[in-house]
Parts: C-alpha cells; sequence; structure tokens
C-alpha cells in the first residue's frame, strides 16, 4: 500500500493569515546556514540548512501544479493507495482554492490526513462536511484554547466561532489531534482544564501541549528570540508536572513536547525497562557524547548501564537536535575525549565542529550519532509503548556501535 504526501507549499505566518503571537517563525533573521547532516563534507550549508528549516519557501503552489505532481506520483505507483496527507509550509485552511483541492484529494478515494492546521482559515462551518464528505480521517489542528476571545487575540484568527465549529464537527467525524502552544499565564491553568474538557466532551483523540521557548537555549536557533518579550516561559519540571496532571484527570491522551508521553514513558521509556537495556551492546571504548540538556541525564543512565566509562556532555541548549555550533563553542575541550559524538541531527557542519572542538591543540574527531534515540509527543502520538521502545533499542544500540567503531 502507497502512501501519497502533498505539498502545497506557502509560507508560515505569511500564508496563514498574519503571524500567531507566539509563531516561532515570526522574527525569523536571514542567519548563515548552519551546516548539518545534508551537508557534503567538504561545504558548509546545503538547501536543507539554508532554507528548509528556515521554511523559505514561495507562496502556496496553484492547484494545476498540485494535481500535475500528484497525478505523476500516482502515475509512477502501482499499489493501492492507503493515505493521502496533505502538508506544506503554509495552513492548508487558507490554501485560496480549499474547496477545489479537498475535492482533488478526496478523488483519489483514499483516507485524507491533514498534517497540520490552525483552522485559521475556515470561515464557513459547512467546510466540516465538505471534509469529512472527502474521506478526511485524521487531522492535526492547534487550537490554542477553546476561548474564541483567546484565539482571536493570540493566533488572530478572524472568524474563532466558525474554526471551532469545524473542529466540533470534526472531533466527532474522525480522529482530530489538538495542539497548543503553552503561554504562561494566557492559555494554561484554567483556561487550559476548560480546553481539555472542551476536546474530550466533543471526542478529540488526543492533545499535544508545547512547551512555548523564547530564549536561545530554549530552542529558538533562528536569531528570533525574544519571540514574546517579557513573556514566562514553563520550567521543564513545571512543564511536565502539568501534563502529568491533565493526564491523570482526562481520558484522551495529553503529551508534551519537548516531554513528555505519560501512557508511552517517553522520552526515554527504556529507562524503566533494565531487562532491555541489559540486551544492548557494551560499551569497549570512551568516547565524549555531547547532548541537549534535557535529554543528557536519561543518556547517561542508559549508557553508564552498558558501561560508558567517560561523561555526558550537556551543553546549554535543552533541545538535542536544535544544537548548533554556538552551543559547542562554549564547551571546555579540555574535558573531552578524542572522539566526540554529536546528536545526529545537530545543526553543525562536522569540519567546523572538529575545529571547534580541537582549539586546545588536541586533535579530536567529531562523528554524528543516531538521528534518533527516543520519540517526542508528537512522534509517540501515533505509536504504542513497543514501537517507542523498539525505536529507542535501536537507536542507542546504534550509538553504542558509533562509540565502540569511534572512540579510543
Ligand atoms: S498558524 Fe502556525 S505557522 Fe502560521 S503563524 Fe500561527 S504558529 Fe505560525
Amino acid at each position: 500500500m502507497a502512501q501519497l504526501t502533498v505539498d502545497i507549499g506557502g509560507r508560515p505566518g505569511i500564508d496563514c493569515r498574519g503571524f500567531c503571537e507566539y509563531c516561532y517563525f515570526k522574527k525569523v533573521r536571514d542567519v548563515q546556514a548552519f551546516g548539518c547532516r545534508y551537508c557534503l563534507p567538504f561545504k558548509k550549508g546545503c538547501d536543507y540548512c539554508s532554507r528548509g528549516v528556515k521554511e523559505k519557501y514561495s507562496g502556496f503552489k496553484d492547484l494545476k501544479t498540485i494535481a500535475d505532481e500528484t497525478l505523476a506520483t500516482l502515475q509512477s505507483t502501482r499499489d493501492d493507495l492507503s493515505k493521502v496527507t496533505i502538508s506544506g509550509g503554509g495552513d492548508p485552511s487558507c490554501y485560496p482554492r480549499f474547496t477545489d483541492l479537498i475535492e482533488l484529494m478526496g478523488s483519489t478515494g483514499a483516507p485524507l490526513h491533514i498534517g497540520y492546521t490552525s483552522g485559521k482559515g475556515f470561515d464557513d462551518e459547512k467546510i466540516a462536511n465538505l471534509l469529512i464528505d472527502n474521506g478526511l480521517s485524521e487531522l492535526s489542528f492547534t487550537v490554542f484554547a477553546t476561548d474564541p476571545r483567546l484565539r482571536k487575540r493570540y493566533m488572530h484568527d478572524p472568524s474563532p466561532d466558525v474554526s471551532l465549529k469545524v473542529l466540533e464537527r470534526l472531533c466527532d467525524a474522525v480522529d482530530v489531534y489538538a495542539a497548543a502552544v503553552v503561554l504562561p499565564g494566557i492559555n494554561d491553568g484554567k483556561i487550559l482544564e476548560r480546553t481539555c474538557e472542551w476536546l474530550e466532551h466533543r471526542g478529540a483523540k488526543g492533545l499535544i501541549l508545547m512547551r512555548f521557548a523564547n530564549r536561545t537555549e530554549q530552542g529558538l536557533i533562528l536569531e528570533n528570540a525574544p519571540i514574546l518579550k517579557g513573556q514566562r516561559v514553563h520550567s521543564i519540571d513545571e512543564f511536565r508536572n502539568i501534563i502529568t496532571d491533565l493526564s491523570n484527570r482526562f481520558s484522551m491522551k495529553i503529551s508534551g513536547t519537548p516531554l513528555w508521553d505519560p501512557e508511552i514513558g517517553s522520552p526515554f521509556a527504556i529507562i524503566s525497562e533494565p531487562d532491555l537495556i541489559d540486551k544492548l551492546p557494551r560499551i569497549q571504548r570512551r568516547a565524549s557524547v555531547v547532548s541537549g540538556n534535557v535529554a543528557a541525564p536519561y543518556i547517561d543512565k542508559v549508557l553508564k548501564a552498558r558501561g560508558l566509562t567517560s561523561p555526558i556532555i550537556a551543553v546549554e541548549k535543552e533541545i538535542a537536535c536544535l544544537i548548533t555550533i554556538e552551543d559547542l563553542k562554549k564547551l571546555d575541550p579540555a574535558g573531552l575525549e578524542p572522539t566526540v559524538i554529536i546528536p545526529g541531527r545537530a545543526f553543525v557542519h562536522l569540519k567546523e565542529a572538529q575545529e571547534v572542538l580541537s582549539r586546545d591543540g588536541n586533535e579530536r574527531d567529531v562523528v554524528r550519532g543516531p538521528e534518533v534515540l527516543t520519540a517526542d509527543a508528537e512522534t509517540s502520538m501515533g505509536m504504542t509503548r513497543e514501537q517507542v521502545l523498539a525505536l529507542e533499542m535501536h537507536g542507542f544500540a546504534d550509538l553504542i556501535r558509533t562509540i565502540n567503531m569511534y572512540g579510543t
């Protein structure tokens, strides 16, 4: 069975009726390419880290282009389609010919998924039936809050009541996963409880809460901090407690990113599975494993249990996948082993990392580790605990093999 992803193009903020107050793309500057896992060894910067990360695309594609691209993909696929996912940099609900787009996708006969929408483009309640009639089966909907005044104020939704009506109808008919960036003092506390009640009562499958980031070390890498001047941010522990509390009180799935998913115990569900950790290969060599502030203690625990004798190095940045060269510059090379392993997805060019981490005159080898060691809430939302554990086992086994191959 084949799956089709239809990219409708568009620019975040611009092709979604203006920036939400908390949008991470709001103040993105034209920063230099970071370097990444896709760059050539001799050249820092590729299409992904110079354009893709900033989602620097042109506007929405016209319908004819989308139709031609879809047809070309369908003609090259012999299998039946199991699902069509609509994605893009802009918000699908704001696509100018939304009805035609949905009817076009519906004509494939496959279940439709909308990977992300804020619903800001829904100005007519009938949109819900159009989506249902054309086979929508799953939707991720950024709700922010079910209080229309807050949607209007913080998302600049021109017709919040209609968007919420559409959401309500869809909750009843298809698998809806709601999402909300949580701004302390704005949509947390009682407002968040009411949002959970509203969603659960209407049949949403789950809610993913996203911890708001306002500083570089929290994960803003495009020189766009602060997004909201003076806005408080939840600490990691505070945020985790909010998720734990809500998920105890509601039966729909509630999880958070960067952590956590209480139902599965992720990220790093493996921590509570010593028998599984025992099945990982033994570590035979030494290497400095660099990671983000949040993941480092978990990684330390697993690798120590498999015999790692060198310490895990935590950078200031909380999210490992968002580590840049600036984070590596803050590390003291004197405390590093001759082999340094950085997260697979770090936005760093290996050659530059090597120079920075060898600046004390001792040549060091910098190697990329696996791309993922665990599942964040967006990934684990559709997974079972067994699937997450399998993914973690795979990631850690890969990391240990890298230490044993390149370490000293
Ligand atoms: S809808 Fe999403 S991408 Fe668009 S402005 Fe809001 S947060 Fe940004």
